[in-house]
């Protein structure tokens, strides 16, 4: 009979999206999956609309319409430090995840080692399995998740051909220092390693710290794939929108998978996601600040209940150290905490390889603010 591939062996649901189906069902507020209900700029809805009405509805080029790669490339130059060539070095996805998988199709083999920082993002893990890459992992430990270069240089072994940097990582909200990405610097050029970053969350950082793009570092740019998004800095996580750049040849290879799976992102929403780089500089702080009242409001609650916060550096989760719950597992601390205040997480466990993640829980805080301001009465109510 026919089934499933051999290569989804071991593969499931992943917990950040089993976590929303227990939380429709529970009736409960979802500080599990990332969703960001917040509202889209007026300046982003009505693009789309507007490119809807004007009939630009069909096939873009597999890299993306041409306005918004131009628009990409100023944003590039004005917001990361870098230069890239609008024609030759963006690729517009469906979605980060989609550029994401483009380059592990694109620029890696079966076989292949990748090496991911952990706490991870699961979606990098699993789409890298599916693909056939073999993973390896490296710990950065809470609460700052610093980066060792002795411990890079360690954990890369001679099969290991690709590192994933997430900057502001999910989970962790760690965003790596100038410092540590000269380490890694040193490192991928040594030992020759194509570096993927995930930088979606590249606006939405704390206390002044500076976003720095692993492309602008040493000789980085000609080995690294960076992957950004429109999700997370216009609140449209359904549009699936999100972009790469990369030296022309990779961007070439990653233009050619995009086609085949997916033939291109989606042409109207690209049109209004144009539009949304011209928002003033102020649309970008403002969303930062209002994260960061999020923040500070959801990691207090958190740690007068006892489920002590590790308050991050940016994007828009926190952990949360759920040992004093006494739960068997980090799934069983998530549910509980689901059944008893209505509110959900994620499970740690889905962010580790090994078990460091079964003390802790994931929240998101990309909510209105009266729904996170319920989600803590309802914390509250629970420890009072
Ligand atoms: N990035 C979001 C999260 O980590 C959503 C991802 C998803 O739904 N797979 O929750």
């Amino acid at each position: 009979m026919p089934g499933r591939s051999r290569r989804l062996a071991g593969l499931v649901q992943s917990d950040i999206r089993a976590m929303t189906r227990a939380c429709e069902a529970a009736g409960g507020i979802n500080l599990g999956q990332g969703i960001c209900d917040l509202p889209t700029p007026p300046l982003v809805r009505d693009g789309a609309i507007r490119a809807i009405q004007e009939r630009k509805s069909t096939y873009s080029y597999a890299e993306g319409i041409a306005p918004l790669r131009e628009k990409i490339a100023l944003k590039l130059a004005r917001d990361n430090g870098f230069e890239a060539d609008p024609v030759s070095e963006i690729v517009v996805t469906t979605g980060s995840a989609a550029a994401f998988a483009c380059a592990l199709h694109a620029l890696l083999d079966p076989g292949d080692g990748l090496l991911i920082l952990e706490p991870y993002y699961g979606y990098h893990l699993n789409a890298a399995l599916l693909a056939g890459i073999e993973p390896r992992f490296l710990t950065l430990e809470a609460p700052d998740f610093a980066l060792d270069e002795e411990a890079l240089g360690a954990a890369v072994d001679a099969g290991t051909r690709a590192l994933v940097l997430c900057t502001p990582s999910n989970p962790s909200g760690k965003m790596f220092t100038r410092a540590e990405l000269e380490a890694v610097e040193r490192v991928a050029v040594e030992r020759d390693l194509l570096v993927i970053t995930d930088e979606i969350y590249e606006y939405i950082r704390y206390d002044g710290r500076e976003h720095i793009s692993p492309a602008t570092i040493g000789k980085l740019r000609e080995r690294t794939v960076s992957i950004m998004g429109l999700s997370k800095t216009f609140s449209i996580t359904g549009w699936r929108l999100g972009y790469a750049v990369a030296p022309p040849e990779m961007a070439r290879a990653m233009t050619l998978v995009h086609d085949l799976f997916y033939i291109c992102a989606p042409t109207p929403l690209q049109h209004a996601a144009a539009a949304g780089f011209d928002a003033p500089p102020s649309f970008f702080t403002d969303m930062a600040a209002e994260y960061a009242q999020k923040r500070a409001l959801l990691c207090d609650t958190l740690d007068a209940v006892g489920l002590r916060a590790i308050r991050p550096q940016g994007a828009y989760y926190v952990l949360a150290d759920v040992s004093s719950l006494e739960a068997a597992s980090a799934k069983d601390a998530a549910m509980r905490l689901l059944e008893e205040t209505g509110v959900a997480s994620v499970p740690g466990s889905a962010f580790y390889s090994g078990d460091a993640g079964e003390s802790l829980v994931r929240f998101c805080y990309a909510k209105e603010l009266d729904e996170l301001e319920e989600a803590c009465r309802r914390l509250r109510a629970w420890r009072a």
